[in-house]
């Protein structure tokens, strides 16, 4: 096993992260920039190292510096985190041509699966079903026509290189298809320097469903149930869920045994995760190849601290268990709670000046907040996780409404008074949502109806 990781990330993941290595007896080293020196990760973290100004690219995505902050360090391992240079391929070989283990997949495998039209066709060879759309890139407006006229519209135009929510155009008509494809190439070439865009249906109302995944790259691979991500603003994800309150054992038992069986096939190593739409049948939209904002409450209802996993599979190990030993117990939601106006979403910095997190019997806070933090404006404005666990989905809205309404936060605006409005809602409650319910229901309050 390591004897030490450097974490190349900040905020909760950070802390994340440590906790995991603390309890596997590994030392950890925190990077940061001038920014972050007081951060919490930079004082729980055993040995820390300064990588730079404030602006991320300087720091957190600057590779130069990360390798040789580990270099002096004599740390073993690097671990991404999310964001960053969790999904940089480039960063996974360069921290191997270091003589460092990179906590994660293969460079090939993260590569193969940051382009998002690659990635479909090989999960589609693997039994993985898909969104219907074109079968690789759209090379002018003309096959993007063809492609629509076949699926029939609605039709979603998006970058391969796409990510974040963002590159994604939905076009209702023959009319409207080929100003958006000129606008989405372009968009797509300022944004990631790659202008190739892909076709999809556009599904009216499904839900967003995700499998978690574990594999040892040595041909096993284990699923950990899904997350239900429907809730969402802008394609980003809001609340979310474990299990989905639309499936039953035997659906979740179907797709999970299909997409473990296609990790396996392609020797997949680390955690991952399989995005789907659903619509009473599930469409694969993409696969992320670290570990998600939202994989705590996968770890409530399993049991399985998945970043203690990562690091394991790092070091070489098998899994610490068989598909037969994974057991769902109760249920679990997390709210994102970011550093924004609740109306408008504005980003909001400054100093924490009151702080209080929720707790008691099945509550878990994953922040990096503590009173008197400043919170920096330079970066993701999550800053903190609230977690909750029930027996029953009732049980854990109940919890979620009650510590939700213990927290505090003050000198800052937070989205807690959206998600305490949020889990009021009956639609919520009764677990009947899709992808575009948030934004409806955000409406309606704008409006006062
Ligand atoms: P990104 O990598 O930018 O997150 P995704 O492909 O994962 O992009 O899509 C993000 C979100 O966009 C999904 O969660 C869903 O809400 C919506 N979306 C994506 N594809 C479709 C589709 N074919 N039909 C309807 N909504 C879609």
């Amino acid at each position: 096993m390591f004897d030490k990781v450097l974490i190349a990330n900040r905020g909760e993941i950070a802390l994340r992260i440590h906790r995991a290595c603390r309890e596997m007896g590994i030392h950890t080293v925190a990077v940061h920039s001038t920014a972050d020196a007081d951060a919490m990760h930079v004082r729980l973290a055993d040995e820390s190292v300064c990588i730079g100004p404030p602006p991320a690219k300087d720091s957190y995505l600057n590779i130069p510096a990360i390798v040789s902050a580990a270099e002096i360090t004599n740390a073993d391992a690097i671990h991404p985190g999310y964001g960053f240079l969790s999904e940089n391929a480039k960063f996974a070989e360069i921290v191997e041509a270091h003589g460092l283990v990179f906590i994660g997949p293969t460079a090939e495998h993260i590569r193969l699966m940051g382009d998002k039209i690659a990635a479909k066709a090989t999960v589609r060879g693997l039994g993985v079903p898909c969104v219907p759309g074109s079968d690789g890139p759209v090379a002018d407006a003309a096959e993007a026509r063809r492609v629509a006229r076949d699926i029939g519209y609605p039709v979603m135009l998006k970058a391969a290189a796409g990510g974040g929510g963002r590159g994604i155009k939905v076009v209702q008509d023959e009319a409207a298809l080929e100003p958006a494809f000129t606008l989405a190439s372009q968009e797509a070439i300022a944004a990631f320097g790659n202008g190739a865009l892909y076709l999809e249906k556009f599904l009216v109302r499904p839900r967003h469903i995700e499998i978690q995944v574990l594999g040892d790259g040595k041909g096993t691979a284990v699923h950990l149930g899904e997350r239900d991500c429907s809730l969402q603003r802008r394609h980003q994800k809001v609340l979310e869920e474990a299990p989905s309150p639309a499936l039953n054992d035997a659906e979740r038992a179907r797709i999970g045994a299909t997409v473990a069986k296609a990790m396996a096939t392609l020797g997949y190593r680390g955690a991952g995760t399989i995005e789907f739409l659903y619509d009473g049948a599930f469409h694969f939209i993409e696969m992320n190849t670290r570990i998600q904002v939202e994989h705590p409450i996968t770890e409530m209802i399993t049991g399985i601290d998945l970043v203690r996993e990562q690091i394991r599979i790092a070091a070489g190990a098998s899994l610490s268990f068989g598909q037969e030993d994974v057991r769902f117990a109760g249920h679990a939601m997390e709210c994102r709670i970011n550093a924004e106006d609740p109306e408008t979403f504005a980003p909001s910095s400054g100093v924490v000046t009151r702080y209080h997190a929720p707790g008691g019997l099945g509550v878990r806070v994953d922040s990096a907040l503590y009173g008197g933090y400043r919170v920096p404006p330079h970066y993701d404005s999550l800053i903190a996780k609230l977690i909750v666990h029930g027996r029953t989905r009732n049980e854990c809205i109940m919890r979620l409404r009650r510590a939700l309404d213990e927290y505090v936060a003050d000198g800052i605006r937070t989205t807690i008074p959206l998600h305490q409005r949020l889990v009021r809602d009956p639609d919520f409650a009764n677990g009947n949502y899709d992808i575009a319910r948030l934004e409806r229901f955000m409406e309606r309050a704008k409006s006062g109806a």
